[in-house]
């Protein structure tokens, strides 16, 4: 029998800004979701929204709404087993990451009813899963800083975030300095398909993929830039549900996918991805949204799934964060993140950091 559902609004500055084609990134807020059961244990989810529409059209503030007047009221005391969510969150079009913050929650909580921990449930097999870094720099010599300091932590995946006007740049830099290195860009929806030259130059770089070149809605675009490319293309923005991937993977608009649990909408979500993708030989990594130690444990356990071939974003907490919420901290030990043998998502919550982030607090108790 479930009890309560607490919602926490929290925010942290990040330890230096992150750069995109998108804009800046300075602060960061995020809802964490705790639903409890009679018997005191607690399940954990984080809403990965960010504070304004930016990136997806949901805010946090859109994620507390339509947690606090829609997918909560929905809930009952009785509901035995995450599956059953689907059904449930369907009366909700859309909102696919207060969803998902929630169906964390309700899943890390039955994996501690069911004392095992998250990864198990979905047949995970990985006990510790490849990490990638992203370089978010608005100079390319700090670029550069950050790949060597990133080397010496053995990070198995670059990604740099680049623009049309500073791609060129960025990349042939580092290539200079790193012939071999595990090296892919993220456009951030910032190209467009007439920019042959920029194209046909990056072509020629061996990256491992080009992540979201054109606009985040466009499968057809995407589909024929791939034509036209010996590059990968990788699908992140675009690939918002199941149906979303179903079609971009119909369409050949992508060799690769990056999945986001939170933009997906959950674990239920994630998992029908992963599958379709495994049988259409569609290599998967786990992407990252700047996100707290509950959120990354989540990834991580996605992660540990046989079709994640790719390394995802799945940096240390200190990437980020002076201190994250929970203990201990996710880290990267020579580019690999060790998989927790705990029940549940594997870690503890940091009461400390989480009551200091915190600034507001509503508990609802379930009927
Ligand atoms: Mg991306």
């Amino acid at each position: 029998m479930l009890k309560s559902i607490t919602l926490r609004m929290i925010s942290a500055p990040l330890k230096q800004p992150f750069y995109n084609a998108l804009g800046t990134l300075t602060e960061r807020e995020a809802i964490i979701i705790e639903v409890k059961d009679q018997n005191g244990i607690s399940g954990w989810g984080e809403v990965v929204a960010f504070s304004s529409p930016w990136y997806t059209e949901e805010t946090i503030k859109t994620c507390y709404y339509v947690l606090k007047e829609y997918l909560i009221p929905a809930l009952h005391q009785e509901l035995k087993h995450p599956h059953n969510l689907q059904k449930i969150f369907a009366t909700v079009r859309g909102h696919y990451m207060a969803k998902s913050g929630l169906e964390c929650a309700f899943w890390d909580l039955y994996s501690k009813q069911q004392k095992q921990p998250l990864y198990k449930l979905f047949g995970g097999s990985r006990e510790e899963v490849e990490a990638g870094v992203v370089i978010a720099s608005n100079d390319v010599k700090k670029a550069l800083q950050q790949i060597e300091v990133y080397q010496a932590e053995g990070y198995k995946r670059y990604k740099v975030k680049v623009s049309p006007h500073n791609a060129i740049e960025y990349i042939s830099a580092i290539r200079k300095e790193y012939e071999d290195l595990p090296l892919m860009v993220d456009a951030n929806s910032s190209f467009a398909l007439d920019n042959q030259e920029l194209f046909r130059r990056l072509d020629d770089f061996h990256l491992m993929m080009i992540e979201q070149p054109l606009e985040h809605d466009d499968l057809l675009l995407h589909s024929e830039l791939q034509k036209q490319l010996k590059t990968p293309i990788c699908l992140d923005e675009s690939i918002t549900s199941f149906n979303m991937a179903k079609n971009a993977i119909a369409l050949q608009s992508a060799k690769i996918l990056c999945v986001k649990m939170g933009r997906v909408g959950g674990w239920s979500q994630a998992l029908a991805i992963h599958n379709y993708s495994m049988q259409h030989d569609i290599p998967l990594w786990c992407g990252g949204m700047i996100e707290f130690g509950i959120s990354r444990a989540h990834n991580l356990a996605l992660a540990t799934l046989d079709g994640f071939t790719i390394p995802g974003d799945i940096s240390s907490s200190s990437r980020f964060w002076e201190e994250d919420i929970v203990e201990p901290e996710l880290t990267v030990v020579n580019g690999k993140v060790k998989v927790s043998a705990e029940i549940g998502i594997g870690c503890q919550i940091n009461w400390t950091v989480l009551n200091k982030l915190t600034n507001y607090i509503e508990t609802f108790p379930l009927k």
